[in-house]
């Protein structure tokens, strides 16, 4: 199994750590993308001192979801001209 870095929060004790975490493989329609930068962003402070919740039960969560990469995998099915390699920013 491939792994990767992530910048990942322990809800429950509040801990933040770098771990290593399996490369998610994108889905129908989806693409995954390697990123080259991830900003901080007042969700993620309020995430860390408890005042937002995430959606769903979870315990742990990789932080920074406003981040700038390439395209690196195309899942099935996808629509759109998508070539791995090309720069992308996500809209969160
Ligand atoms: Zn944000």
């Amino acid at each position: 199994m491939d792994t990767m870095l992530a910048g990942r929060l322990h809800l429950p004790s509040g801990a933040f750590r770098v771990e290593e975490v399996p490369v998610p493989v994108p889905g129908p329609g989806e693409v995954l993308i390697e990123v080259r930068a991830a900003g901080v962003c007042l969700s993620d402070v309020h995430l860390i001192d408890g005042s937002l919740k995430p959606f769903g039960h979870v315990e742990d969560l990789t932080l920074g979801h406003e981040v700038a990469g390439v395209v690196h995998t195309l899942g099935p099915g996808l629509l759109g001209d998508w070539t791995p390699g090309t720069r992308v920013a996500l809209q969160a």
